[in-house]
């Protein structure tokens, strides 16, 4: 369980973005996932593997309907393995407006998910659907991205949201338009009280070029400086797609950019609440 923490300890001991063999793109199972988090010390670990939809889309990179009860049993066992460890089953979802009573009645309602994971790879700009990472190349789509984003914190199903500079990908550099988009993002953030994920996955990547200089595909430091200024409370996430990801050089990496930036018991102590069983 979650005692004798502070929530400056918490912040640095939890991975709530971890997935399973369950999505296709990644290894190991949630008892894996659990003996690294132990190992490395962590006290609070959320599975989030990608969620299956009621149709079916996207089905080559994420979980089959059909899995879900194998996913439950897979975290009710490690809970009974791993009592020292505190875990929560959550799940990384797409924000798929017409599919939110899916998320909320039979996610959160039925299947007790103590979590759901906002996580923009996609989103739609004139009824069409385009990827986050690569899609995003002028200012019209920018402020396409923007507002879907901005909508899916509004929904209110999402205790908080992955990459929200995952566009940093294709995004070539900062300018004025960057500046106001990502201050609506941080805006919106801070005032639905939603925290916004320094995503580690990012530093696992091959560099990209954007703006004539090297730099990693994301956590984009020019948006966290935004978010510091705003004051949006954040947390860093392994986004672990092997077990030993959950606490690599990319995460450490992560910890030192969230440390460098952000003033930590303002940032990261919305993470307590998530430690009451
Ligand atoms: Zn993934
Ligand atoms: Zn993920």
């Amino acid at each position: 369980m979650c005692t004798e923490s502070s929530s400056s300890q918490l912040w640095r001991a939890s991975n709530l973005h971890t997935h399973t063999w369950r999505c296709h793109h990644a290894q190991g199972d949630v008892d894996e996932y659990c003996r690294q988090a132990h190992e490395k010390g962590l006290r609070l670990l959320g599975i989030s593997d990608h969620t299956p939809l009621p149709d079916g889309r996207w089905a080559s990179i994420r979980m089959a309907m059909s899995e879900l009860d194998g996913y439950d049993r897979a975290v009710e066992a490690a809970r009974r393995h791993h009592p020292s460890l505190r875990i929560l089953k959550g799940m990384e979802c797409e924000f798929v407006p017409e599919f939110s009573s899916f998320f909320r009645e039979t996610l959160l309602g039925e299947r007790k998910f103590d979590y759901l994971v906002g996580g923009i790879h996609l989103f739609r700009k004139d009824a069409e659907w385009h990827h986050s990472s690569n899609g995003v190349k002028t200012p019209q789509f920018l402020r396409a991205y923007t507002d879907f984003f901005i909508s899916a914190m509004a929904s209110g199903l999402f205790t908080f949201m992955a990459h929200p500079d995952l566009f940093a990908w294709s995004w070539p550099s900062w300018d004025v338009e960057t500046q106001s988009c990502v201050r609506a993002i941080c805006d919106a953030a801070r005032d639905l009280n939603m925290p916004l994920e320094i995503n580690a996955n990012g530093l696992r990547q091959w560099p990209v070029h954007n703006g004539g200089k090297a730099r990693q595909p994301y956590p984009w430091l020019p948006f966290w400086e935004v978010a510091a200024d705003c004051r949006v409370q954040c947390l860093v996430s392994a986004d672990a797609h092997h077990p030993e990801e959950i606490h690599d050089r990319a995460v450490q990496q992560a910890f030192a950019m969230a440390e460098s930036l952000l003033d930590q018991p303002s940032a990261f102590s919305w993470l307590e609440s998530l430690c009451q069983a």
